[in-house]
């Protein structure tokens, strides 16, 4: 029987170990992440499948990377140095507070789920950084 291990992110960098993404010095994460199409898609498919992470939304709304290969709410992948245990589970937290937007693929910190909370009480997809000024004053933030 696998064991199911949260980790935080810094526990789970320095266990781990995942390698720079040498396909876009400008990824995000520090260089670390993956996107999930073209040429990163095909070199983490390439790799073997336990040092293959996915980053992703989990159904809390934080964010997460799991060990293993995955296509439900995937953002991205990570490739480690060290495998995964074979049948283990293991989930990081990255973070409770991140705004993903729908409508232009932004991410941003959200601490207290504030620009969340504005922008669905006025039902907009949007983000402050895409949205218009009118929207920003009836979202009642300000850029
Ligand atoms: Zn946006």
């Amino acid at each position: 029987m696998g064991k199911f291990v949260e980790l935080d992110y810094d526990e789970w960098e320095s266990i781990y170990k995942p390698i720079k993404n040498h396909l876009d010095p400008n990824a995000s994460f520090d260089g670390y992440m993956f996107e999930t199409y073209d040429s990163e898609l095909e070199f983490v498919k390439s790799q073997r499948p336990d040092h293959i992470w996915m980053y992703g939304d989990g159904d809390d709304g934080g964010t997460y990377i799991w060990s293993g290969w995955g296509f439900i709410n995937r953002i991205g992948y990570f490739i480690t140095e060290v495998p995964c245990p074979p049948t283990d589970t293991i989930q990081v937290l990255v973070s409770h507070n991140w705004y993903y937007c729908e409508n232009c693929d932004a991410e941003m910190e959200d601490p207290d789920n504030l620009i969340r909370d504005a922008f669905q009480e006025q039902d907009l997809e949007k983000c402050p950084k895409c949205a218009t000024i009118e929207e920003l004053t009836l979202v009642a933030l300000e850029k």
